[in-house]
Order: structure tokens, then C-alpha cells, then sequence
């Protein structure tokens, strides 16, 4: 089997590792990759956003199965041109991806299907009518940007000067881009919060090992909000009573109600839960894996996942087939001085090879590039150090003493991923 990964962060080097250890994969591509997916995969260089390209590089590939990473393609409509071709992917189509898209969309989605949520007060497309409902909110409220902005979209306002703070930020300063032309208010929840990530081929679905990710960049969860520092992934992070509630209140009815509104949904499905006095409430949808997530989850694999993705793309998903080591896992982010602010990139990266010896660690690349010989950081996340063991205390050890062998200028990692546990609150705290 010939095999396309698009995406080129950590989490698509996840993918090829598990891809290539598939006895049917004889080859992987991966566009556009990174310095360490390249020692593993022939790397395209290609914006992961540009569907023509993307279409144009398959009609050349031939793949015998395409799987993405990250949503931009996705809601861009990739999946669509795939299968007009009748070409096997792993993704959603731009229909099904407008839950991760569009939260207005999503939301009239969670009402029709009554599918437990924050109530919302209303969409607005101008900031005069998001000003003048205000007046009839509860605080806090919170103000949600309709489109993709790259997760900066979402505001908890505690009144309703910080409200109209962000509304002009969003919709008459245009700080998000084309994600913020119109806002949601919606109820504000109280609880803890949870992610349910699953595989789904629109019929059946099987859940994935239960992970937690860390958002903030420092230690303690001090300092701003990043794409994730690290995370880990241990079976007690979601009991069986609760996901049993989840299953049955949230993840059944959201697989009916796509394929009763006719939307195909095959691939990942990140549901992002609250959990509330009243039960589970769905806080957002996000169409693919999470990074750093993949990587946690990745490390617990225990199946074929060609051959499962292959099911996926055919509509014939085999949950049964999703085996998973026990014990737990964990993934330390290596991130680059001054990130999530300014960094700098171009550092060379040491001590490599001395991470990979010790057993059952996996260092995943992110923002890296090969320069000769050399490896160099070229992005904020830069690596992260992967490893699964039988207790979540082991995992961690193995990835940290993995993380103290490499070391390039600047570099910073926080040393309390898998700590802060609370049992039921597996979103990032
Ligand atoms: P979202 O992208 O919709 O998950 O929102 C990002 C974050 O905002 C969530 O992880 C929550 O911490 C917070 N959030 C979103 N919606 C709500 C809500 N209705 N009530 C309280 N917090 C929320």
C-alpha cells in the first residue's frame, strides 16, 4: 500500500510512524512533512491548505489511501475532490468538517438534534446587532468568532466592557481575519473539561485512549495559551461510567444526526465536552486528531493502522480492531525560546541520536527542517518526545530522560506534563 499523510507537524509525524510500521505499507509520502518525517517518508514541499495542488500531486501519486492532519484541507473541501475521483481518504468532507468551521453551523446542529450544549443567545453578522444584544445576556457570556482562527476565537467575557472589547477586535478591527465576519453569544458553563476523541467511518466509531493535553506554556499552568505543551494519556482519565454517559447523550446522537442531515462523516471527531452539574455538555467539535494528543495517542497503539484508515476510507470501520497497550503515555514538548511569542528558528538541534536509544521513546518532529546534516528548529513546537510505559509515572520518566539528552538554543519544556490530575478533566487545564 502507497500512502499519503498531508500535514507536517508533530502529529502527521505520529501518522507516519504508525503507518509505517504496517506490514501492507511499502511507501509513504507526506506533504509538506518536517526534518524528522523526512528520515521516514519522502517529503513534498506544498501548502497543506491548496486542494487543487494537493489533487494535482495525487493524480501523479496514485496513493492507495490519503490521510490528513490538520483541518484547513479538510474544511477547504479536500475530501470532496477526493472522492469525486473515487480516491480513498481518511478526513471529513467540507460539509461534516463545518463542526470544527463553524460554530453557528454547529450549534444549530447540537439544537436540532438536541444534543446537550450551552444555549446560545444568537449569530450576528454586523457589531452593531452583537453590541445591542448585550443587553440581554447573563455574565459572564461568551462571545465565539464563527469561523477557523486558529483558537483564538473563543472569549469568556466577564462583562460587558471586555464584551465589546473583543466584538471590535474581532468584527470591526478584523484581528482574526475572515474567521470573525460574524460572532455566536452563548450561555457560559461551569465544570471540568473533558475531550472525547473517536474514529468514526459515519456508521460505527470507536473511541480512542483518553488523553489530557496542556495548553499553557509554563509550568503550574502559568503564562499564555499555546497549541500544547505536552500531554499524556492514561485510562483513568476517563472512567468507564462517564464515557458510558458520553457515548449515549453525545457521541451516538452526533454520528446519527450527520447521517440523518446527510453529511458523511469518516475520520476523526475530537469532541470537546464541559462537564456540567446537568451531565456532559459539547463546548466545540474539532474534525481531526489533536496535537499534541495524536502523539499520546499514537504511542498506545497496539493495531494495524493502515488497515484500520483503509476501513475508515471504505466505510467499513472495524472497532474491534482498535487495540491499545495498556498502561499509559506521554509526549513532552520541546518548544523554542519565546514561544507562543517570538522566537527564533534556524538553531541546530543536538542529541538526537542519545534520545532515540532509550527504549520505547519516540521523538516526533514539528518545527524542524533538515539543513544538510543538520537538524534545525524551524517552528515554536519543535519536537516532542513520545514514549508509552505501564504506569504514567514510567511513561514520564523515559520521556523526560529522552528530553534531558537534547538541547538546542533557547529551548523550553514544561517538567509537569502528566501531573495536575484531576480525575474527569481531560481537555488541558
Ligand atoms: P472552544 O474552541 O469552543 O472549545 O472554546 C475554547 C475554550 O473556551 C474551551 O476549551 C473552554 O475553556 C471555553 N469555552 C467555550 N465555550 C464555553 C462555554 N459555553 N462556557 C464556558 N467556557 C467555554
Amino acid at each position: 500500500m502507497k500512502v499519503l499523510v498531508i500535514g507536517g507537524g508533530g502529529r502527521e509525524h505520529a501518522l507516519v510512524w504508525k503507518l509505517k510500521e504496517s506490514a501492507s505499507v511499502e511507501k509513504i509520502w507526506c506533504t509538506p512533512g518536517n526534518g524528522g518525517i523526512a528520515g521516514e517518508a519522502e517529503c513534498i514541499a506544498m501548502d497543506a491548505g491548496d486542494v487543487a495542488g494537493l489533487v494535482a500531486l495525487a493524480e501523479k501519486l496514485r496513493p492507495d489511501l490519503t490521510v490528513v492532519g490538520p483541518e484547513l484541507p479538510l474544511v477547504n473541501g479536500l475530501v470532496d475532490a477526493f472522492e469525486r475521483r473515487k480516491w480513498a481518504i481518511v478526513g471529513p468532507t467540507k460539509s461534516a468538517a463545518q463542526l470544527e468551521g463553524s460554530k453557528v453551523f454547529t450549534k444549530e446542529f447540537l439544537e436540532r438534534h438536541k444534543i446537550p450544549t450551552a444555549a446560545m443567545y444568537g449569530a450576528y453578522d454586523s457589531p452593531g446587532s452583537a453590541y445591542g444584544a448585550l443587553c440581554e445576556v447573563d455574565w459572564p457570556v461568551v462571545i465565539k468568532a464563527d469561523g477557523l482562527c486558529a483558537g483564538k476565537g473563543v472569549f469568556v467575557a466577564p462583562n460587558p466592557d471586555a464584551a465589546t472589547e473583543f466584538i471590535e477586535r474581532v468584527m470591526e478591527k478584523n484581528e482574526l481575519g475572515a474567521g470573525g465576519k460574524r460572532v455566536m453569544l452563548e450561555e457560559a458553563l461551569e465544570g471540568d473539561e473533558l475531550s472525547f476523541i473517536l474514529l468514526t467511518d459515519g456508521e460505527r466509531y470507536a473511541p480512542l485512549v483518553p488523553t489530557r493535553d496542556h495548553k499553557r506554556v509554563f509550568d503550574d499552568n502559568e503564562g499564555p495559551n499555546t497549541g500544547g505543551m505536552g500531554a499524556y494519556s492514561s485510562d483513568d482519565l476517563l472512567p468507564e461510567d462517564l464515557r458510558r454517559v458520553i457515548a449515549a447523550a453525545i457521541v451516538e446522537p452526533t454520528i446519527k444526526g450527520l447521517a440523518r442531515d446527510g453529511i458523511r462523516y469518516q475520520g476523526f471527531l475530537y469532541v470537546g465536552l464541559m462537564l456540567t452539574k446537568d451531565g456532559p455538555k459539547v463546548l466545540e467539535f474539532n474534525c481531526r486528531l489533536g496535537d499534541p494528543e495524536a502523539q499520546a495517542i499514537a504511542a498506545r497503539m497496539d493495531f494495524d493502522v493502515a488497515e484500520v484508515l483503509s476501513g475508515v476510507a471504505a466505510g467499513k470501520l472495524r472497532p474491534e480492531k482498535l487495540n491499545w497497550k495498556s498502561g499509559a503515555s506521554a509526549c513532552v514538548v520541546l518548544a523554542s525560546g519565546g514561544y507562543p511569542g517570538k522566537f527564533a528558528s534556524g538553531k541546530e538541534i543536538h542529541g538526537l541520536q542519545e534520545a532515540a536509544k532509550i527504549p520505547d521513546v519516540k521523538v516526533l518532529h514539528a518545527g524542524t527542517k533538515r539543513e544538510g546534516e543538520k537538524i534545525v528548529t524551524s517552528g515554536g513546537r519543535v519536537l516532542g518526545v513520545t514514549s508509552a510505559g505501564n504506569s504514567l509515572g514510567a511513561a514520564l520518566e523515559k520521556a523526560y530522560q529522552a528530553s534531558g539528552k537534547i538541547h538546542f538554543d533557547g529551548m523550553q519544556y514544561r517538567r509537569d506534563i502528566g501531573r495536575h490530575r484531576r480525575k474527569t478533566s481531560a481537555a488541558g487545564d
